[in-house]
């Protein structure tokens, strides 16, 4: 599995590449923002956020749209602020500087694991009038693709994994913000009613009160 090292610093870059290479993975390195668009395809990306020639949410919106490769941002202590805009932007997950590669590969397979089981075997999936598209992430209603946010994919996604279910917020929050969030989940709401204004259908998602939300499909 190819591995996008998006890393400035030197000592820190080639520790990585040997060490994700001893344990199996192909690192490939990129030095600054411009390398790294250069160097995709990938599999997996770890993005460190502060790079020379471009800011790092930049780049992690640059990399999004390059690329469905789950994406590990690397920040430095006490960039709170920096770690919420990148997993509110959907970063898969976060590393603090310093950190070891016992953590990183751990935090990799994590991400794996969570990224297999939501593509599973129907990565085309018709519900309705509603497509989903888990190869290229994308919506369609109708046929016509709509423009979901990454929050909004997430949460139809988790929803249509088991379609008349009730999905807990707790669940959605683990699964579409990943288990280092820890925000209130009154969030979901606001994305929840963007995706049913998209969706040009709002029975589509019910809200079970204090509990969750399920896709109701005929
Ligand atoms: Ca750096």
């Amino acid at each position: 599995m190819r591995i996008l090292v998006i890393e400035d610093d030197e000592a820190i870059a080639s520790a990585l590449v040997a060490g994700l290479t001893r344990e199996g993975f192909s690192p490939a390195r990129a030095a600054s923002a411009a390398d790294a668009l250069k160097a995709l395809p990938a599999d997996f990306i770890l993005l460190d956020l502060g790079l020379p020639d471009r800011d790092g949410t930049e780049l992690f919106r640059n990399l999004r749209e390059a690329s469905s490769a789950p994406i590990i941002m690397v920040t430095a202590r006490g960039s709170e602020e920096e770690r919420i805009a990148g997993l509110d932007l959907g970063a898969d997950d976060y590393v603090v500087k310093p950190f070891g590669l016992r953590e990183l590969v751990a935090r990799i397979n994590a991400v794996l694991r969570r990224t297999n089981s939501a593509e599973g075997e129907h990565r085309v999936q018709r519900l309705d009038t509603i497509t989903i598209d888990r190869r290229t992430r994308t919506v369609a209603v109708d046929g016509v693709e709509i423009a979901c946010t990454p929050k909004e994919y997430g949460i139809l996604e988790c929803l249509a994994r088991d379609p008349g279910a009730v999905v807990s917020r707790q669940d959605l929050l683990d699964t579409v913000w990943g288990p280092n969030w820890f925000g209130s989940t009154k969030m979901i709401d606001v994305h929840v009613a963007s995706l049913r204004r998209k969706l040009n259908s709002p029975e589509l998602i019910e809200t079970h009160r204090g509990i969750g939300f399920r896709l109701v499909v005929a």
